[in-house]
This record gives structure tokens, C-alpha cells and sequence, in this order.
């Protein structure tokens, strides 16, 4: 019933996209290694969570994770890496509420309709 030996689960098939073939080897293994001691009943939770936890990406794969694409406040939209402090993203909801969400990264992309409601999504006054 451990949430952590879930994401474990979840986490395996997705090494190889996370880290290098070798480090992907080696978490796979103790990963694997834990996971079979669960099944027998031991806690590996805190052992779990150290392994998941030393490894960048796969730190940022679980907080992913847990934090879901509904989110509340986050957005399933991150900016690009590199775009530096000067992009302005301009993001537009419902104005029936944040159901619907779009972000606008050039002019030329048309503001689409609420596919809810059918009207268009309005601009998000910035921060
Ligand atoms: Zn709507």
C-alpha cells in the first residue's frame, strides 16, 4: 500500500528515458532489488525514497508524479528551458474559469474556443 513502491513501478519502464543506459542499469537493479524485498514484507520505504531521491532526474520525474496534470496551481505548461526572463507567455482561460487553459506564445496563433463552452478563451491579465 506504499505510494513510493507504486511510483517505483511507474518509474522502471521510464529509466532509460531519464538517465544514462548505465545509471538507468544501476537504479533498475536496486530499484528491482527493493521492490522484490517489499513483496516479502519489509519496509523499504526510507530506503526507497534515499535511492529515488540521489538521482536529479528521477527526483524530478516523481515530484511530476505527485503532482499530477490537475494540479491546481501548477499549469501542465511549463516554458521552454532557455527562454529567459524576457518570455512573456500570454495565458488565456474560460472566462467560466480555469477549466480551460491556453497559452499563447506567438501573435500569430489564434486564441481558441473553450472546447467546454465554446466561446473564446480570454486573456489572464499577468503577474
Ligand atoms: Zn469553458
Amino acid at each position: 500500500m506504499s505510494e513510493l513502491t507504486d511510483l517505483a513501478r511507474k518509474l522502471l519502464p521510464r529509466l532509460g528515458l531519464l538517465v544514462d543506459h548505465a545509471e538507468a542499469t544501476r537504479l533498475n537493479d536496486a530499484i528491482e532489488r527493493l521492490l522484490r524485498e517489499h513483496d516479502n514484507g519489509a519496509d523499504v520505504d526510507a530506503r526507497l525514497e534515499r535511492l529515488l531521491d540521489s538521482v536529479p532526474e528521477v527526483r524530478r520525474f516523481i515530484a511530476g508524479s505527485l503532482a499530477g496534470p490537475q494540479a491546481p496551481d501548477k499549469t501542465p505548461y511549463e516554458p521552454l528551458a532557455g527562454d529567459g526572463a524576457g518570455s512573456s507567455l500570454q495565458r488565456y482561460e474560460c472566462p467560466y474559469g480555469p477549466h480551460s487553459t491556453w497559452f499563447r506564445s506567438s501573435l500569430s496563433q489564434e486564441v481558441p474556443l473553450c472546447a467546454e463552452h465554446q466561446i473564446p478563451l480570454r486573456l489572464v491579465p499577468g503577474r
